[in-house]
């Protein structure tokens, strides 16, 4: 059986003559937790933001549970339960936590259960509860990133892409954060796309691992099977 949820296929991307993304390709399995590492500028962001249709793809397919969502619209991909919760989280400061946790429930799949999901994001981020009038400017950057999770979550996504959720937190908040990611993945089940420059807890984290260098998907396999020679050769391309 092949339980693969999100498959892109040799997806190219460009920013004017400029090759960002070239031939990458990578599979998530349902429930998988993924890494993908690389230098600053290998194309990561352009990857999980092309999948996203937030920039065009030039060549290649993506598809997600079954389906071609090769430059779909980013509203139709978010529906069909994938998202992303971009670097920085990005919340509307003057908007209270809880409206900007709403403004995550816009899929129609979505709306029904809104409710009971508002209340599963407090019981995984309690102190948004206790901030949900507040407005999301006021909070802390590890908060503001929980509500940039909760957002993606409000959408009941069957997988999410963290760009690296971890930049500019404190260790112990990054901690929390990725017990959370930990939690959703266990409990609902929700496959995980990790973008992250700490290479060793990007490894710790995830089932298998993906390395980009220069546009291209280099290396991949099980994290726990990580080879070091290898991982170094592709993560700097020597
Ligand atoms: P980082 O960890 O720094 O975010 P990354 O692996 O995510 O790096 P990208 O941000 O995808 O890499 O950038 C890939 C390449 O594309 C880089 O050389 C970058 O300068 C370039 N690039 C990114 N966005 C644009 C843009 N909007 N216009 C032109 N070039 C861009």
């Amino acid at each position: 059986m092949n339980d693969t949820l999100l498959n892109i296929e040799n997806l190219s991307v460009n920013y004017g003559d400029f090759i960002a993304v070239e031939d990458a390709s990578l599979a998530v399995e349902e429930g998988q937790i993924i890494s993908l590492i690389g230098l600053n500028g290998a194309g990561k962001t352009t990857l999980v933001s092309s999948v996203m249709g937030l920039t065009k793809q030039k060549s290649g397919k993506v598809y997600f549970n079954g389906s071609d969502i090769s430059n779909l619209p980013t509203d139709k991909i978010v529906a069909r339960g994938l998202s992303l919760i971009p670097q920085g989280g990005r919340c509307f400061n003057r908007m209270s936590v809880q409206d900007n946790l709403l403004m995550g429930s816009f899929p129609k799949s979505a709306r029904k259960g809104a409710k009971e999901t508002l209340s599963h994001i407090y019981e995984l981020f309690p102190v948004l509860k206790d901030k949900m009038r507040d407005p999301a400017g006021s909070l802390s950057g590890g908060q503001r990133q929980m509500v940039a999770i909760g957002r993606a979550l409000m959408a009941r996504p069957k997988c999410l892409i963290f760009d690296e959720i971890s930049l500019g937190l404190s260790p112990s908040v990054i901690k929390d954060i990725y017990n959370c990611i930990k939690m959703i993945n266990e409990t609902d089940k929700t496959a995980v796309i990790l973008i992250e420059q700490d290479t060793q807890r990007a490894l710790k984290m995830s089932d298998v691992f993906y390395v980009m260098l220069k546009g291209k998907t280099v290396l991949s396999g099980k994290s726990a099977d990580v080879d070091a020679d290898s991982l170094k050769e592709a993560y700097f391309g020597m």
